[in-house]
């Protein structure tokens, strides 16, 4: 699969992959069937998470392309995984401590780590797919290669990594922020704590050779064998209690907001403007990217190369459409005197969710918000959705219906369809 960073590579996956949307996926998503031999995308899972976590596509406008093609009901299992993204970030947004509170146990064990040959060289192997165990070995050397990984993959791997490695979660967290395409601090940090047993506090996830054989039988190089793996996963415990903080949602920006001259900030988490819907056009489009900032560690030439060319493809993008003049906004770069430069003082940016982009760039953001000269954009599907993302994921789900009705997301109007025939039963592989 190749994950070209624009836009209009995300819509064409998007395309392809909208006729097994719907009971096909459904059937099939758990399968981890590997890199096709032959090259090319998988064909039970959308794989559109990097462009989905770059902001070049929006979740709303894949779930109403899904919708274009398929009933909800058969596109349910689809559309929740959709939520479960957004769940995830509306969560984090409550729980701003999670993230503090993994970067500062992340830079403790790397700290540990040093001082430690045994757990050194116990972290060495499982990065480096050398543990031994066949399937961990395999996704360990996928995820450096590809970047990307399924969602079963990253369970297992997760699982192992915690429960028969003994390896610190946090440690496995970073190496997958340091590696995913679409390494997101909401999606990867629950994630792990999800195995862990830290986000449902006690449940945890076990890995079972039995499991991974079953779900990998059609894997190029499967059944993946996993020998050895831990019979039981008891959970992880955390001294910390990490209580919910009241949602501070910026206001809907209105077109008068926008009327006097303005820079658009594009980043990491929202690189294109098309779903920004912007009722003026901005004089500047400033690039700001930070993937840097995943982690103290290297970011996978991969990931680095992804993240930073969604944001340049979608600003480049943003000032064609717009006629704009455009700039990047590097970390040794001031953006006051960006601003100064084009004769501009006030900005507006997509909303800046919890994590790594937004404690990059907040330090320079703070003082124009402080003088009300920053707008900050947040999409409605966020805004509707994430007032319920307080605990479980039941509080989400049993509000998606009624969401989608409230917000109008039903399909595409029949001029943009996305042509593509019908679903076919019994097409899942
Ligand atoms: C340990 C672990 C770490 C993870 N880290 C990340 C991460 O850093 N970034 C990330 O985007 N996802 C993460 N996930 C969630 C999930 O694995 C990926 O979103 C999914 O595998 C992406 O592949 P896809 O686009 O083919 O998904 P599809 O199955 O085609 O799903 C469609 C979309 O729904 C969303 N989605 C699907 N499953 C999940 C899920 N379980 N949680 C949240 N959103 C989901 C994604 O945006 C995805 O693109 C992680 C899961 C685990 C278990």
């Amino acid at each position: 699969m190749v994950f070209t960073p624009t836009r209009s590579a995300g819509l064409e996956r998007l395309s392809d992959f909208l006729p097994r949307a719907g009971r096909a996926y459904a059937n099939s998503r758990n399968h981890d069937n590997g890199t096709p031999k032959a090259g090319g995308a998988r064909s039970n899972v959308s794989q559109l998470s990097p462009w989905l976590h770059a902001g070049l596509l929006s979740e709303t406008e894949v779930i109403g392309a899904v919708l274009g093609q398929h009933s909800p009901s058969a596109a349910e299992k689809f559309i929740a995984e959709v939520f479960w993204r957004v769940y995830f970030k509306g969560y984090l947004e409550q729980r701003p401590s999670v993230w503090r509170s993994y970067v500062e146990t992340r830079d403790a064990a790397l700290a540990r780590m040093e001082g430690n040959a045994g757990v050194r060289t116990a972290y060495q192997e499982a990065i480096e797919g050398r543990t031994g165990i066949e399937a961990f070995d395999h996704w360990a050397r996928e995820l450096v290669e590809t970047g990307y990984l399924h969602n079963h993959a990253r369970m297992w791997f997760a699982s192992i990594w915690i429960f028969t490695l003994r390896l610190e979660w946090e440690l496995g967290a970073d190496f997958f922020l340091r590696n995913l395409l679409d390494a997101d601090a909401a999606s990867n940090t629950l994630s792990w704590r999800w195995v862990a047993g830290l986000h449902t506090k006690g449940k945890t996830y076990l890995a079972r050779p039995d499991n991974i054989a079953r779900y990998t039988a059609d894997h190029p190089d499967g059944p993946l064998a996993a020998q050895g793996l831990a019979d039981d996963a008891p959970a992880l415990e955390e001294a910390v209690e990490h209580t919910r903080i009241r949602l501070d949602l910026p206001q809907p920006v209105s077109p008068d907001d926008l009327a006097k001259p303005y820079a658009l900030i594009l980043h990491d988490e929202a690189a294109s403007h098309v779903p920004l819907d912007l009722p003026h056009p901005p004089a500047l489009v400033i690039a700001a990217a930070r993937p840097q900032s995943r982690s103290p560690g290297a970011i996978g030439a991969k990931a680095l190369r992804f993240a930073d060319e969604a944001v340049a493809s979608g600003v480049a993008e943003a000032a064609l459409a717009f006629g704009a003049t455009s700039a990047v906004w590097e970390e040794d770069r001031n953006l006051a005197t960006i601003l100064a430069g084009a004769g501009l003082d006030r900005v507006v940016f997509p909303y800046l969710p919890t994590g790594w982009t937004r404690e990059a760039l907040m330090p320079e953001l703070a003082p124009l918000i402080d003088s009300h000269r920053a707008h900050v954009i947040l999409g409605d599907l966020s805004r509707a959705t994430w007032p319920h993302a307080k605990a479980g994921f039941f509080g989400v789900k049993k509000q998606i219906e009624k969401t989608l009705r409230e917000l109008a997301i039903t399909g595409p109007p029949s001029d943009t369809a996305i042509q593509n025939p019908p679903e076919t039963l019994g097409e899942a592989n």
